[in-house]
């Protein structure tokens, strides 16, 4: 339920017509705000604010806010020190939700100097995964990839999700969360291009749209203009005269040019990407580039940042984590994932959060090459921990899924950290394996398909 202008709404009807007016109203007001009403508070729900976007008001929850969700609301989020989101709340990431818009500030460039290219490519190595320095203050273009797929919810899976996320699904959701964001000298959205589905029967029609996107990017002037393109690469394969061309899904007949520096980088930064796609058949890489269009109107990749996905389009870094992932979504369970943004794989991030364990249970995989272990939870955060250790451990039990009636829970939820000995018992794993007892289908209110972690009225 949500609470607007004091009337008690219908979750499931959040997103109906009837309903525009109101959110509209509450869109103008800067005194009374919605609330979210799926966890109990002294002050009756957790604030919201109303977004236009795709030509539609829209519930969001407020920065910061998303712990304070239940578990089973859609509009829940892990704490963000759990994630690689947090040193860029306030730096580079400003959400305003006085006018529904968030400002980003980007780590790299959107024009291309054609005589400055020994100083391009040099920049490359401060979009690394190698730990080497990274601007917090600035997004680079991996944590501007991760971003769009966190606000566009493809990092929450519930069962019902299962078999829903398509590439026009996929395509939706990202322009939708492109639409509220800003750049300190463009709107995201006219920057962003992905490819239409495509279809034999309307491949001219579709070309003719793509050429007309890019227009803007062929001009005069010794500065080019540079667009980003967000797809799946279906191929990265030599080309004439020691170039590459990348192919990306739904656009067979627009290949990029790729310089061999380029592809060099790319191995140097995303080397375990590519191993990920080469290793894992049932996976998918994605990629976000800066391009820029010559003349003759060929389309040159600039830079380029990867993300392993796994078949229902969930990021993965590692075989572990497609392993933890693949099972958890066979054995039906209720998850966030969490990504790194600027983070290098050395920092301990949680790799998940199960929203379906009372309290929420922070998953976590180590190995030799991490740094330590993760912090102690905070004890004002209602999560557990899980520690898998893949460099000397088989996976440990995981938590069974707590079987709620609802989607309130307890608002002063119990905080147990557990270390790898509470969560693993090595004795137990003799008999045991790491799914403990298949969740029961869900039954109740807090099975909301709502995909979405910032919108309340997007269901792919
Ligand atoms: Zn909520």
């Amino acid at each position: 339920m949500y609470a607007i202008d004091d009337q008690v709404i219908d979750r499931a009807r959040i997103g109906d017509d009837y309903l525009q007016p109101l959110l509209a109203t509450a869109h103008r007001s800067r005194s009374q705000r919605p609330r979210c009403l799926c966890s109990a508070s002294e002050t009756g729900g957790v604030d919201m604010y109303v977004a236009r976007v795709g030509g539609r008001y829209v519930l969001k929850r407020m920065p910061g806010t998303g712990p304070h969700h239940a578990p089973g609301c859609s509009s829940y989020a892990p704490p963000a020190e759990l994630t690689g989101l947090a040193p860029l709340i306030g730096t580079a990431i400003r959400e305003q939700p006085n006018t529904g818009l968030t400002r980003l500030t980007l780590g790299f460039p959107l024009t291309h100097h054609p005589s400055r290219t020994s100083v391009r490519n040099s920049d490359r190595t401060t979009d690394t995964d190698t730990g080497e320095h990274v601007d917090e203050t600035k997004l680079t273009l991996r944590a501007l990839l991760h971003l769009l797929w966190d606000d566009s919810g493809f990092v929450r899976w519930v069962p019902a999700m299962s078999g829903r996320r398509n590439w026009s699904t996929i395509r939706r959701h990202v322009y939708w969360a492109a639409e509220t964001k800003r750049t300190k000298t463009s709107e995201l959205s006219e920057l962003l291009w992905l490819p239409e589905p495509f279809t034999v029967a309307n491949k001219y029609e579709i070309a003719a749209r793509r050429l007309a996107a890019f227009a803007p990017l062929v001009g005069p002037g010794t500065k080019q203009r540079l667009m980003l393109g967000l797809g799946e690469v279906k191929n990265l394969t030599p080309a004439r005269f020691g170039r590459h061309k990348l192919i990306i899904k739904h656009a067979p007949d627009c290949p990029f040019i790729v310089e061999a520096d380029t592809v060099a980088a790319l191995w140097h930064t995303f080397g375990t990407e590519l191993a990920l796609r080469q290793a894992l058949p049932d996976t998918k890489l994605l990629a976000l580039l800066t391009f820029g269009i010559t003349r003759a109107g060929v389309a040159v990749a600039d830079r380029i940042a990867l993300m392993s996905v796994s078949a229902d389009w969930i990021p993965i870094e590692s075989v572990f984590e497609h392993t933890l992932i693949t099972g958890l979504i066979a054995h039906r369970r209720r998850f966030t994932k969490t990504l790194r943004y600027n983070q290098p794989p050395s920092t301990p991030l949680a790799s998940l959060i199960l929203t379906d364990t009372d309290p929420p249970t922070a998953c976590y995989l180590t190995c030799a090459t991490s740094s330590g272990p993760p912090q102690p939870a905070d004890p004002d955060l209602p999560v557990t921990q899980w520690i898998w250790n893949t460099s000397v451990d088989a996976m440990p039990r995981i938590p069974p899924a707590t079987h709620r009636t609802n989607t309130t829970r307890p608002h002063q939820a119990s905080t147990t950290a557990r270390n790898t000995q509470e969560a693993h018992n090595p004795s137990d794993d003799k008999e045991a394996p790491p799914w403990p007892i298949p969740p029961a289908a869900p039954t109740n209110g807090s099975t909301s398909t709502h995909c979405a972690t910032t919108s309340a009225s997007t269901t792919p």
